[in-house]
């Protein structure tokens, strides 16, 4: 079963093409790096898979709701958002709220879950990225590396389906990088079905089970991760590949 399909997608931006026609798919259970220079439109593709940006063109179906259509119902919209969590490079944690409350708020509100209930389950998350002493504490007192692992924790408290990464660990300190690449394999290694936007080609060779190369709004190269980054077999990729970081994961 394919969590997410995505057949010709066009997403124009006023006269400027970003998305060229992408097809593609993500399997349940399954890890997909997207790589690829700046500008290429990876952003863009993973704002689509929950609707942050509506398509121009071809056909997208997020598990089992189908984004071409343009009018989408309000208990569609609410599916996606619970069944598809986001991590932005820039953590987005609020930052009056402790980091347990950032995490209770989307259970509460959306969920309808109890004060109680929403606490046990941020907890539980917390705890599964190494951070429950710092429920109390607040966004400021953490390090990036910190906040980006309570983000992730935030995310998986409304037990989605599938989870987007856009460039997780870009704005991190280097040393920072392994702790939350640590959370994400482990995330992949339980099943989650995953589209990682990244700049770690290590990360992406041993934790992805495919890799999709972008290359100005279309997919130049796709196809297991080890062959598309071992043995590349368009210039633009290798030439790509060259100019990548290969740090390992902590
Ligand atoms: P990437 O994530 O690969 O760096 P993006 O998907 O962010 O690339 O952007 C692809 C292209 O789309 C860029 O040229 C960018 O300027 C443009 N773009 C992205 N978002 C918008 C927007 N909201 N309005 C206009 N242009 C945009
Ligand atoms: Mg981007």
């Amino acid at each position: 079963m394919a969590a997410i399909v995505f057949e010709q997608v066009v997403k124009n931006f006023g006269s400027l093409q970003v998305l060229k026609g992408i097809s593609g798919h993500i399997n349940d259970g399954e890890v997909v790096a997207i790589i690829g220079s700046s500008g290429c439109g990876k952003s863009t593709l993973l704002r689509c898979f929950n609707r942050l940006e509506t398509i121009s063109g071809g056909t997208l179906i997020v598990n089992g709701i189908d984004l071409s259509q343009p009018n989408l119902s309000l208990n569609q919209l609410r599916q996606l958002r619970t069944d598809v969590g986001m991590v932005f490079q820039q953590f987005n944690l609020f930052p009056h709220m402790t980091v347990l409350d950032n995490l209770t708020l989307a259970p509460r509100k959306v969920l309808k879950l109890s004060e109680k209930e929403s606490g046990r389950l941020a907890r539980t998350f917390l705890d599964k990225v190494g951070l429950l002493d710092k429920a109390n504490a607040y966004p400021e007192q953490l390090s990036g590396g910190q906040k980006q692992r309570v983000a992730i924790a935030r995310s998986l408290c409304m037990r989605p389906k599938v989870m987007l990464f856009d460039e997780p660990t870009s704005a991190l300190d280097p040393e920072l990088v392994g702790e939350v690449l640590t959370v994400m394999q482990q995330l992949a290694e339980e099943g989650m079905t995953m589209a990682v936007v990244t700049h770690e080609m290590q990360f992406a060779r041993e934790v992805a089970h495919r890799v999709l190369f972008l290359n100005q709004g279309q997919v130049e190269e796709a196809g297991p991760a080890r062959d598309v980054i071992d043995t590349p077999q368009s210039d633009r990729l290798r030439a790509f590949l060259s100019r990548m970081s290969f740090a390992k994961t902590s």
